[in-house]
């Protein structure tokens, strides 16, 4: 039988806000979303205060008022960082993992000859919580649903100490089937679970019994491989090698709506930035680019429009010259005045590795010197996002977030590093 464990950080970006904010230990805490919107992250204190996962922030004013509540705004470079941390503990210690989220890790265990599993596991959850700061819950199942499945327990039940290993206590399979609500079984959405609960299946128990003709003809071959997983037959095997992205996109919801031409210009020329060297750092060319721009579809009474065009690069590339010098063009030819907009976005289409490009015949001539690209993206490493640029968008412009308690970038700024004294 297949071994498979789930290792999920526990309310990730809180405990990323805590780790350099001891201030914030013990103490109720929410994260908010990007323009502080609504809460994406909750501690358990806040859980406990009956904080809801996504709340808007005027909702919780008062809660967070009387109860002392710390709110962060959302700090994705932080979260980011220390998730690489973490996988990478997670990575050395199993024989295969897969990275599922920004916060969950699965472990094929299969080859993992040891005495005790749970043992493992419970060295594991030290050990990753000891060398990162960040706590982790640990389940453990024939199949990744069941694993996810025994993740949720793990982390509810005081008992179980953040580890529930379901592949070796095959008796506990049956009892932890009926305790997880239909809502929570891997894969099982918001439509989904209206449509089971109406046909009387309100829990992973009850859907694990339900006869595959049936599964089969309402929700087609996704819904079987769940039901089978949940009986304990692999469908989902581990995927430890992502297939390289096709696409990737850099956009933003700007705080409030945006009139003036160059204010939008500015932030689209820094999302060409961003979308550039992202592709650099996967190590790919773009084919073509697309760009978009658009009003707030929940203004009513504000006149709404929407703006798109695209190009083709005549040579995949990942410079951000020759990127803005297209995006610019598009820009220019689909602009309208007199509209409020919203949001805006670039994405980097038909990504691929270099060589793998069709080679013009122009291309010595043309090939734009990539050292410095490399330059930018080196001094950036290293000295923070953005420290280098060139000049194509404005540091501090109106249409940045709002993130008015944003912590510091305590692992990727160096102006940001803690520092510690014995006074
Ligand atoms: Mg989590």
């Amino acid at each position: 039988m297949a071994t498979f464990a789930l290792v999920d950080c526990n309310n990730f970006y809180a405990s990323c806000e805590r780790l350099f904010q001891p201030r914030l230990r013990g103490r109720p805490v929410v994260v908010l979303s990007n323009n502080d919107g609504c809460v994406i992250a909750r501690s358990n204190e806040a859980k406990a205060l009956g904080v809801g996962m996504g709340a808007p922030m005027f909702k919780i004013r008062k809660l967070v008022d009387e109860h002392d509540v710390a709110v962060c705004s959302s700090n994705y470079a932080l979260y980011g960082d220390i998730s690489e941390r973490v996988m990478n503990v997670l990575g050395a210690s199993a024989p295969a993992h897969e990275i599922y989220s920004i916060d969950e890790c699965f472990l094929d265990l299969d080859q993992l000859a040891v005495p005790s599993l749970a043992a493992w596991c419970r060295h594991l959850r030290e050990t990753t919580t000891r060398w990162t700061g960040i706590p982790v819950s640990i389940g453990v199942g024939p199949t990744k649903t069941l694993a996810k499945l025994a993740n949720r327990l793990a982390k509810k039940s005081a008992r179980a100490g953040g580890v529930l290993d379901l592949s070796h206590n095959p008796e506990w399979i049956t009892p932890a089937l009926h305790k997880t609500p239909i809502q929570d079984v891997w894969g099982v959405g918001r439509r989904w679970t209206v449509m089971l609960q109406e046909r009387g299946i309100h829990t992973a128990f009850d859907f694990a019994e339900a006869p595959d003709a049936w599964v089969r003809q309402r929700m087609g071959v996704v819904g079987l491989r769940t039901v089978h997983e949940l009986r304990g037959s692999v469908c989902h095997a581990l995927e430890d090698q992502p297939p390289p992205r096709q696409t990737t996109c850099c956009s933003r919801t700007f705080g409030t709506a945006i009139f003036d031409k160059a204010q939008v210009h500015d932030a689209v020329m820094s999302f060409v930035e961003r979308a550039a060297e992202k592709v650099r750092h996967a190590g790919q060319v773009a084919g073509a680019v697309q760009l978009f721009v658009r009003t707030d579809p929940f203004a009513q009474n504000a006149p709404q429009k929407s703006l798109s065009g695209s190009a083709t690069f005549h040579r995949p590339t990942s410079d951000t010259r020759e990127i803005a010098a297209t995006v610019r063009r598009i820009f220019d030819r689909v602009w309208r005045e007199g509209f409020g907009w919203r949001k805006a976005g670039v994405l980097l289409l038909d990504l691929g590795l270099p060589g793998a490009a069709p080679a013009s015949l122009f291309d010595a001539l043309e090939a734009p010197d990539d050292r410095l690209m490399s330059a930018i993206d080196q001094i950036n490493a290293r000295y923070g996002r953005g420290s280098a640029r060139l000049g194509l968008a404005q540091k501090d412009s109106e249409w940045r977030m709002r993130r008015e308690n944003l912590s510091p970038s305590f692992t990727t700024r160096w102006t940001d590093i803690p520092s510690a004294s014995l006074a």
